[in-house]
């Protein structure tokens, strides 16, 4: 049912994120005030930074609040490279609460916009792809861990179970997209010629496109697969992948698109949403209101999306529509064009653009 208001905790994090995330609430606030929608925002202030000067950290029990309470997280980016833990490893929510919430899936679309300079020669890039992120090659992140200077392991791990949920989701979004006249089509990325695990996460694969066969599909190896993004973008619409391969993709994805600036990602299990951009703190530009929030609006897009989903609530759905087609509208007139586009404009002037486009 569509609820009213929707509850949403809000974790900024580190570096560019808590500038992103502010461009993003002044957009939502702009739809609450012409669309009727009602969001409720809390802050969470968990960060590497807080980490740093304190030691705390978000824990099991803050996760089972903000999991109870919300309908949903949008998230800025967190973690500094020179903040790490007990392991080396850097301090980050977003692992912990892709573990804690179950989010099986990372939705990461990309399009090269009309007004976006890529680096190839093609302009057909318009593809979604979907991350799996509760295993494979980060599957033994919690195993029992002997720090050593001589050897060191991680485990590549794929299930079935997680695969045939994660296919569900790849053959499912293929088809809500070709709705708007994408082919409808789905390419596994895969290394089952070297990798046990992969061999299952193919069959299974194999299994779940024989079950959705008005849904094209196709098997790379991940290495020409990668190859192919940059070659022939046009071959995929969605690409679905373990957990590894799909990180690296989805930034080789977000390249050709134009950058990190304008990719979104959602994480998604069944029932739980953490929405946020694909690119990190960039400390390099945190600070100085240049970072383009283009992003962390898209993926703010993507959880009222999801929430009208969720909640069958076709006016949150419709808000969503609305906030993709003002982006457009602002790439696409090219008078605010944001620095890593090439332009001169900050995040709040991106912002103002995106609103202003909202008319
Ligand atoms: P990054 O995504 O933060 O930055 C990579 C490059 O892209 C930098 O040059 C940066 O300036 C640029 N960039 C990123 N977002 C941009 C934006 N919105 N506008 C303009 N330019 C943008 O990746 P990194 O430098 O590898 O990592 C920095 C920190 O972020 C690290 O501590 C890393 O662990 C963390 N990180 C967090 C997340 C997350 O929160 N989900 C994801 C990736 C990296
Ligand atoms: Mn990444």
């Amino acid at each position: 049912m569509a609820k009213t208001p929707y509850e949403i905790a809000v974790i900024p994090g580190d570096g560019i994120g808590p500038e992103v995330v502010d461009a993003a609430l002044a957009v939502l606030e702009e739809c609450e005030r012409r669309y009727g929608i009602a969001l409720a925002c809390t802050p969470y202030d968990f960060s590497a930074e807080l980490y740093r000067r304190t030691g705390r950290k978000i824990t099991a029990a803050d996760m089972d609040e903000i999991g109870e309470r919300f309908d949903a997280v949008l998230f800025g980016a967190m973690g500094l490279p020179d903040v790490r833990g007990p392991e080396g490893l850097e301090l980050g929510a977003q692992v912990e609460m892709r573990a804690h919430y179950g989010l099986f899936a990372s939705l990461r679309p990309v399009r090269l916009f009309e007004g976006v300079e890529g680096p190839l020669t093609s302009r057909d890039v318009d593809m979604l792809v979907i991350r799996e992120t509760s295993e494979g090659m980060f599957a033994g992140l919690g195993d029992a861990h002997e720090p050593s200077d001589e050897t060191a392991t991680d485990r590549m791990t794929i299930t079935r179970a997680t695969c045939e949920k994660l296919f569900d989701v790849a053959f499912s979004q293929a088809r809500a997209r070709r709705k708007r006249g994408t082919p409808g089509h789905v390419t596994l990325l895969h290394k089952s010629n070297a990798l046990r695990s992969n061999v299952l996460m193919e069959k299974v694969f194999d299994e779940v496109a024989a079950a959705n066969d008005d849904i094209g599909s196709a098997k790379h190896y991940i290495d020409v697969g990668s190859m192919y993004m940059v070659t022939d973008p046009a071959r995929y619409d969605v690409i679905v992948t373990e957990n590894i391969f799909g990180d690296i993709t989805s930034e080789i994805a977000a390249g050709i698109a134009g950058g990190l600036g304008i990719a979104p990602s959602a994480d998604v299990s069944l029932d739980h949403g953490v929405f946020q951009p694909s690119h990190g703190s960039a400390p390099d530009i945190a600070g100085q209101g240049v970072a383009n929030p283009t992003a962390m609006i898209l993926s703010a897009a993507m959880m009222l999306e999801w929430l009208g989903e969720q909640h069958a609530d076709e006016t949150a759905t419709a808000v969503a529509q609305r906030i993709q087609s003002a982006v457009e509208t602002m790439l696409a007139a090219g008078t605010t064009r944001p620095r890593d586009l090439g332009g001169e404009a900050g995040t709040r002037e991106v912002a103002d653009a995106v609103i202003d486009a909202l008319a």
